[in-house]
């Protein structure tokens, strides 16, 4: 999955309005950011089968560093600890390690059983909806444009600044995910890692976006909160 777990991040933004959407985006997609440097570590592995799904060409061997729900716990928690220490409140921080964990879940429904619960040897799960393209379509892009609704129905733009990074950001992932059965595929494993390396870009990108945009009813704006 991959704007399903942007679709969670700027949904979040709703329920915790003070969380800078930087933080909440670096939450949802902390183990796909993770997993490029994995791979260049050679530590987990990946193939590039044409075919493999309908919807993704990869057959994902071992990444349970990344990937495995015990790990994404952790990673949680080191996200959390870490947003506590930049001064994020106690209740932003259990939302980001649930939005860390949440990745787990929602790449469970879309892979193939391959998720591992923890690292060595252990069962995996999926169930698989990448195997259909119209079912991704519909599911994901429907999470997609909600989230998209939902963060914008509680902010205004302070400046035109904050849509025009929203958009372009909103543009560029839309055109990337639903361009991907129709994409060739990365020439090797590690084209593939150095191009997923690119998604840190996300998080300044809509740390930016969110930084122009203040909430609509009362609520304090994030600007010049902690970092991200
Ligand atoms: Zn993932």
């Amino acid at each position: 999955m991959f704007v399903g777990h942007l679709a969670l991040a700027l949904a979040a933004k709703r329920a915790v309005p003070k969380a800078p959407l930087g933080w909440l985006m670096a939450a949802v997609t902390a183990l796909d950011l993770l997993w490029p440097l994995f791979l260049l570590a050679g530590i987990e592995h990946v193939r590039v089968s044409r075919g493999a799904t309908a919807f993704n060409p990869l057959v994902f061997d071992s990444y349970p560093w990344s990937h495995g729900l015990l790990m994404a716990l952790l990673w949680g928690t080191l996200l959390a600890v870490v947003g506590r220490s930049r001064g994020l409140s106690p209740r932003i921080c259990y939302w980001l390690l649930g939005l860390v964990v949440s990745h787990w879940v929602l790449d469970f429904l879309t892979h193939v059983p391959d998720m591992p619960l923890w690292p060595g040897r252990s069962p995996r799960f999926g169930l698989g909806l990448w195997s259909s393209i119209p079912g991704t379509y519909v599911i994901e892009g429907a999470m997609w444009v909600a989230g998209i609704v939902l963060y914008l129905q509680g902010r205004r733009a302070t400046r035109w600044i904050g849509p025009l990074a929203f958009w372009s950001f909103v543009l560029i992932c839309t055109a990337m995910w639903a361009t991907g059965p129709w994409s060739p595929p990365p020439p090797n494993e590690r084209f593939l890692a150095w191009f997923t390396l690119v998604g840190w870009i996300i998080l300044p990108w809509t740390a930016l976006a969110d930084r122009y945009y203040a909430p609509t009813a009362g609520e304090p704006s994030t600007h010049g909160s902690s970092g991200l």
